[in-house]
C-alpha cells in the first residue's frame, strides 16, 4: 500500500541532476524496513548516482499505522513559515486520506509534523511505552490482576502505557490501589507512575480511555 515517487535531484557535490525515489506513503504495520530508516535517521538519504557522496534530503510523505493510531503528515522543516504551501499540502492529503480511508480505522485525523526526526521521537517513545507496557502486562498477571488496553493515541499524547492494570473493576479507585502496589515494588515505571498521577487528578470514577475488551497477551 506504500507509494513511492520520483523527482529530479541535483546533487549538493557534483551538481549532476538525477531522478530520486521518494515514498509518498509510509505504511509502518507493513513497510517495517522504511519503518527503521526513519528510527535510523536513513530516511531522508540520497545517494548521488555520479559521484556516490551521500546527503540529506527531505520530501513530505504521509506515514501511517491505523493499529497504533498513527496518522501523520510530515513535511520539510524549512516549509515551517510557508503557509500558503502548507494549507495546498494539506488539501491535497486531505483527498489522499479520503481515497485511502475505505477502512474505518483510518477516520482520524491527521497530524502535522516538520520533519521525519519529529517522526523519528514519536516512533522511539511509541517503542519505549510498548516495552514498558509488556513489563506492566507480565507483573499484573503474576498477581493475577486484569489488563485493558489503552487508547493509542491517548497514551501517546500522555505518556501512559497501553495497558491499564486493574483487579475487580475499571474504576478509579480500584486502578489507583493496584498501581500503588505495583509502584511501591517497582518504582521505576515512569509510564505507570504518569497514568497514576493521571487518575489521582480524575474527577469521575468512571475511565474513559480504555478500549472495552480485556488486553490479551
Ligand atoms: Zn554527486
Amino acid at each position: 500500500m506504500s507509494s513511492e515517487s520520483y523527482k529530479v535531484i541535483e546533487c549538493p557535490h557534483c551538481h549532476e541532476k538525477f531522478e530520486a525515489k521518494f515514498w509518498s506513503v509510509v505504511r509502518g504495520d507493513i513497510d517495517i524496513t522504511i519503518k527503521d530508516l526513519i528510527i535510523n535517521e536513513e530516511f531522508n538519504l540520497l545517494m548521488c548516482p555520479n559521484c556516490n557522496k551521500i546527503f540529506s534530503y527531505e520530501e513530505n510523505f504521509i506515514y501511517m499505522d491505523p493499529e497504533e493510531e498513527l496518522f501523520v503528515i510530515v513535511m520539510p522543516e524549512y516549509y515551517r513559515n510557508q503557509e500558503n504551501v502548507i494549507e495546498k499540502l494539506k488539501s491535497d492529503y486531505m483527498s489522499i486520506k479520503n481515497m485511502l480511508s475505505d477502512k474505518k480505522e483510518l477516520n482520524m485525523e491527521p497530524e502535522y509534523l516538520f520533519g521525519a526526526d519529529k517522526l523519528r521521537e514519536i516512533l522511539l517513545d511509541d517503542m519505549n511505552r510498548e516495552e514498558e507496557s509488556e513489563v506492566i502486562s507480565f507483573i499484573c498477571a503474576e498477581k493475577n490482576y486484569r489488563t485493558k488496553k489503552i487508547k493509542k493515541n491517548f497514551a501517546r499524547k500522555n505518556k501512559l502505557p497501553v495497558v491499564l492494570p486493574y483487579k475487580n473493576a475499571t474504576e478509579k479507585d480500584d486502578v489507583l490501589s493496584i498501581l500503588d502496589e505495583i509502584l511501591n515494588e517497582y518504582p521505576k515505571l515512569t509510564t505507570l507512575k504518569t497514568l497514576a498521577k493521571l487518575l489521582s487528578k480524575t474527577e469521575s470514577a468512571r475511565i474513559e480511555f480504555i478500549e472495552d475488551e480485556d488486553k490479551t497477551t
